[in-house]
């Protein structure tokens, strides 16, 4: 079972160690010094999935963490160390071997993007977006399309960008209006779309775009390649955080796009967008985990050595106790956001809702342990030097996009709403896949 992927990750361990110059020693020295923070990541993992977390949480340390505050300080797009992570397989994670995916498990995706995000959590972020978009070409595209786009995809030689968001369709992604006109054997795209990352600086765009008539059943999925006449970009937006990954808008103006770039049939770009969301969800969540584990890990390390009062400030039992507090958030977030990997590595009924659930607690609960670690650093915890406030920062987005917090809870509150029959079904605001569960997913989710 393990064949091929053993096979290709050890050599892509060999890889990196040489990539790096550096002693295995000193690196694995690195690992030991991380598995002992406060909340070990490593327990219940198999021995293939910590050989992954060792190899991620290396390239974490070496290649990402030295960088952060400096992407960030400067805006840069860091293109080299995008391209280095996916050379060591992580461009096309859960992708099938056959066209150069790596052929992971969710499960193992999640311990990926935990532990680059120790490094930096705005270009794991950016690395996530990219693998969901792979995922889709590779669950729902045609053979002669996978063999186009994902090994160029897979090995970092290209990247790709999600575009589900407009100026005029948010939260309600369904009433996009971004359109698609047949002209003999093209689409003729024309619209707008807003707040994509990696927009202007990726080379596939994976455009949701109308077909059809209104609502989620006119909505068809269409790739299209950065030079193609007619595609531009906006200003890069100046954000609060995720500032190594830039933000765009992706603008449309009679761009031709042969129909052979369609993915999957006419109507079904809704349900494609939606399903690639559910991983989405839980790999953003995962990048919360990691964020939040790096914030709490430092946090610590300041208390140790900061002294007030003649002692330090580990000593004071507040202290101890608001970091139980947070080891205990932080545990409690991994398991659901790893449960949630699980439920859709096993096609679980209640998938969707697991990563609904497992992205609303982590993003909310990873960003205040971010928040309190910040608290703990003082005033040093406000200043730009410390990377905990860049931590807050960036996490902070986690609650806004993939899923807005309150379209989550709208989402689970249906679902609950069904199980326990307390209101009438059907508010009007859900229109993704996998939000309208059949009875026996509810139950399970009860169980
Ligand atoms: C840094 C960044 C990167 C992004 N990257 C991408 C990307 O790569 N691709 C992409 O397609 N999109 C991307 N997005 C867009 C993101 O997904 C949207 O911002 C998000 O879906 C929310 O949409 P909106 O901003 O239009 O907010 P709105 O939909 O206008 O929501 C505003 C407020 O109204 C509330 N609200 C809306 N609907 C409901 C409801 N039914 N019930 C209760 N409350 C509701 C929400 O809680 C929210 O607080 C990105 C956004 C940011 C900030």
């Amino acid at each position: 079972m393990f064949s091929i992927r053993s096979s290709a990750l050890s050599s892509r361990v060999s890889a990196l160690s040489s990539a790096l110059c550096r002693p295995r020693a000193a690196a694995s020295a690195g690992v030991r010094a991380m598995s002992m923070q406060a909340v070990d990541a490593s327990i219940g993992l198999t021995e293939e999935q910590l050989e992954i977390q060792r190899m991620a949480l290396n390239f974490a340390k070496t290649e990402m963490a030295p960088n952060m505050l400096e992407w960030d300080a400067k805006e840069i797009y860091p293109a080299e160390t995008m391209r280095a992570a996916a050379k060591l397989g992580f461009g096309a994670i859960y992708c099938n071997p056959d066209f150069g995916g790596t052929g992971l498990s969710r499960m193992d995706g999640t311990v990926i993007f935990e532990a680059l995000s120790t490094g930096c959590v705005s270009t794991s972020a950016l690395l996530s977006i990219h693998n969901m978009v792979v995922y889709a070409i590779d669950s729902f595209a045609s053979v002669e399309q996978r063999e186009k786009y994902i090994p160029s995809l897979a090995n970092g030689e290209r990247f790709a960008s999600y575009c589900l968001t407009e100026p005029g369709a948010g939260s309600d992604a369904a009433s996009l209006v971004t359109s698609a006109k047949r002209e003999g054997d093209f689409y003729v795209l024309n619209g707008t779309k807003s707040f994509i990352s990696g927009g202007g600086e990726h080379d596939v765009y994976m455009v949701m775009c109308r077909t059809g008539g209104p609502g989620a059943k006119g909505i068809s999925c269409v790739l299209v390649e950065k030079g193609t006449p007619g595609l531009s970009f906006g200003q890069k937006e100046r954000k609060l955080g995720w500032n190594s990954s830039p933000t765009r808008q992706v603008i449309f103006e009679d761009v031709k796009v042969p129909i052979a770039n369609r993915v999957g049939k006419e109507g079904e770009g809704f349900s494609i967008a939606m399903q690639a969301l559910n991983g989405g969800r839980v790999n953003i969540s995962a990048c919360s985990l990691g964020g939040a584990q790096e914030a709490l890990s430092i946090a610590r390390e300041h208390l140790l050595v900061r002294k007030q009062f003649g002692k330090s400030l580990a000593s004071l039992q507040n202290s101890q106790f608001k970091l139980a507090e947070m080891a205990t958030g932080l545990q409690a977030s991994r398991l659901m956001v790893r449960q949630a990997a699980q439920a859709m590595d096993s096609k679980h009924p209640a998938a969707a809702s697991l990563c609904a659930m497992a992205k609303l607690f982590a993003t909310d609960t990873c960003f205040d342990i971010c928040n309190q670690a910040l608290q703990l650093h003082g005033g040093y915890g406000y200043l730009r030097d410390y990377k905990v406030q860049q931590f807050v920062r960036d996490l902070r987005v986690h609650q806004i996009l993939e899923g807005e917090r309150r379209r989550i809870l709208v989402m689970v509150s249906d679902l609950v709403n069904h199980v326990f029959g307390t209101a009438s079904r059907g508010t009007g605001t859900n229109n993704g896949a996998g939000l309208a569960p059949p009875l026996t997913h509810l139950l399970l989710l009860l169980v």
